[in-house]
């Protein structure tokens, strides 16, 4: 891993919090915090955000962060989703204290749960979950009391026993938390607490077919595992009496503080494991993990490095007010980490042979090229150069305007990193397409010339005889707008070049040792890396990370 680990982002308004409470010695084991996603989906950016917060917290504090599957809703979730969260975590440069699933406590949530009912603070209620929402008044009405709200202990213990014995059919009954039919907070008036589901659940299996509601677990789970700040999205709010109402009532040892931060929206992209599974669904991408989707999964076969995942986290920061970030921010933070670690190599994505008619036929020489321009501590490498090369067709014109400072009949260009070249010559297939190019080259020009004399241009190439041949897969934005979100249909926000697919590309021959996750500079043409495709062989698959440049600078401002 890199030495360069974001520990947190500075500052923010959940440190002063910290820091107050470690004046006060509030918390006498240390900060303890918690990841708590629902296996319901993969990781997205989102996500991202409150890992490098919650894990960034615990460590710059020497905590602990654990993390926590909140798996209370047995139908939506799924292993599969276990497996690849954590290794999205791994990836992201975390490791959790200690490993908990919500459902390990479902045996102590169902004794806290009796509990409540002894104190006479929550009874079964015989209405549906529908009925319990439609009672529940709104904002300036109150609710209307269940009429099985004053049921003795006696009856609601037996009752509630029989819901778990399995003796109800699903949403016959329900546990209400018996707090205040009349409070301004619509959390408040008598929430659900239990609800009867006979389904299976992948960790407990059948053992249970009542399951917990998650404001009640949430809390208690926190609490359970000493968890001292409890961070979580603005939504949540309106909730926190609701955790601090549990926490009280049933005197836990521990007695966490939840404090909410702003989800991140992020433009041109989705941060909804609900939306995002739409485009799965619909084909619209190729998985959970196409180099589209902002998922960590996605990012990671994008290319995209982890520690420039980290450094958008940091930069974002936290705050208590809900805005969308550019994605500029994001894509420049990835540009960055590539510019400064990412090796250069040479490719041509739209080959145009050139053969130098003056290079003696058979010869071939190997030429150093710095494997950086700013750092030469990353080394150099040995590029094969001969007669026949390729370059790119965008880099010739026929009739060039005086400023076009790449090949051009009669004009001389530098090759990158070897010779000065002149085209002589155009061959062209029956239909006049341009087939071929012939050029001479000067053999003293080799890092620059003895009589001083200058050309403008540098240009990429390969050698055609050593190239090896690739397919790139060109990815930009999914979206063409950056609100995608809010769209009535996402159908309708697509990029319709969100995916190119190039055949016939050439790379240099030292690209054939590259590894899954090397990323590399394309000289002029951006960021690349091997798509992990199980298929090596010759022909590779490369994704374009990003390119040099924002492209989309004049659309997003
Ligand atoms: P989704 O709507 O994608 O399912 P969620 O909030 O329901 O999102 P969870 O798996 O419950 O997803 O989230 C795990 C943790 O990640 C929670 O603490 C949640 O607050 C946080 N989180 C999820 N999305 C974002 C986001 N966009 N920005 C910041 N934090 C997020
Ligand atoms: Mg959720």
């Amino acid at each position: 891993m890199s030495s360069e680990i974001i520990t947190d982002p500075s500052g923010n308004f959940i440190r002063n919090i910290i820091d107050s409470d470690i004046a006060v010695a509030k918390n006498p084991d240390g900060v303890i915090t918690r990841f708590p996603p629902e296996p319901n989906g993969y990781l997205h950016i989102g996500h991202a955000k409150s890992i490098v917060l919650n894990f960034g917290i615990a460590k710059s504090y020497s905590g602990r962060c654990n993390l926590r599957f909140d798996d209370t809703n047995p139908e939506k979730e799924e292993g599969e989703y276990i497996e690849a969260i954590k290794q999205d975590i791994v990836w992201l440069g975390y490791d959790w204290h200690e490993l908990h699933f919500a459902s390990d406590y479902f045996e102590q949530l169902y004794q806290f749960a009796e509990q409540l009912i002894q104190y006479g603070k929550a009874y079964v209620d015989d209405q549906s979950v529908d009925e319990v929402r439609q009672t529940r008044g709104t904002l300036t009405e109150s609710g209307i009391e269940s009429p099985h709200r004053n049921r003795s202990i006696e009856e609601n213990l037996n009752l509630f026993r029989r819901m778990k014995a399995g003796e109800f059919g699903d949403g016959e009954r329900v546990l209400r938390a018996k707090i205040d039919m009349d409070s301004p907070n619509l959390n408040m008036r008598d929430p659900v607490i239990y609800r009867i589901k006979h389904a299976r659940h992948h960790q407990t299996g059948n053992k249970w077919c009542i399951y917990p509601m998650y404001d009640y677990t949430h809390c208690l789970s926190d609490a359970i595992e000493g968890i001292t700040h409890s961070l979580c999205t603005l939504e949540f709010a309106d909730h926190r009496p609701l955790y601090d109402w549990v926490l009280d009532v049933l005197s836990t040892p521990c007695q966490p503080q939840q404090i909410e931060f702003a989800r991140l929206q992020l433009e041109y992209a989705i941060t909804s494991k609900r939306q995002l599974n739409i485009l799965v669904e619909d084909g619209i991408v190729d998985g959970w993990d196409d180099p589209r989707m902002p998922t960590i999964s996605g990012m990671r076969r994008r290319g995209y490095p982890p520690q420039a995942i980290r450094r958008f986290c940091e930069r974002i920061g936290v705050t208590k007010k809900d805005s969308t970030i550019k994605i500029d921010v994001l894509e420049n933070s990835v540009r960055e980490h590539l510019n400064e670690h990412a090796p250069r190599r040479l490719a041509v994505l739209n080959p145009l042979k050139v053969v130098i008619e003056n290079y003696p036929q058979g010869r071939e020489e190997k030429l150093e090229a710095a494997n950086h321009p700013q750092k030469p501590e990353l080394g150099t490498r040995r590029i094969f150069f001969s007669r026949e090369i390729y370059v790119e067709r965008d880099d010739f014109m026929e009739d060039a305007p005086k400023k076009f400072f790449r090949l051009s009949p009669g004009r001389e260009v530098r090759l990158r990193f070897a010779y000065y070249i002149t085209c002589t010559k155009i061959i062209r297939d029956d239909d006049g397409n341009i087939t071929e190019l012939r050029a001479t080259y000067d053999p003293e020009s080799h890092g620059g010339t003895a009589d001083g004399r200058k050309v403008k241009g540098t240009i990429h190439w390969v050698s055609a005889n050593h190239a090896i041949d690739a397919q790139i897969n060109v990815y930009d934005r999914l979206f063409s707008t950056p609100t995608p979100w809010a769209a009535n249909d996402v159908h309708d926000e697509l990029n319709p070049d969100s995916l190119q697919i190039l055949q016939g590309c050439k790379l240099e021959a030292g690209l054939s040792d590259a590894s899954v996750e090397d990323a590399f500079q394309f000289e002029r043409l951006g960021y690349f890396t091997l798509n992990h495709t199980p298929e090596h062989g010759d022909n590779r698959i490369y994704n374009r990370i990003i390119s040099l440049r924002d492209s989309w600078a004049k659309v997003s401002r």
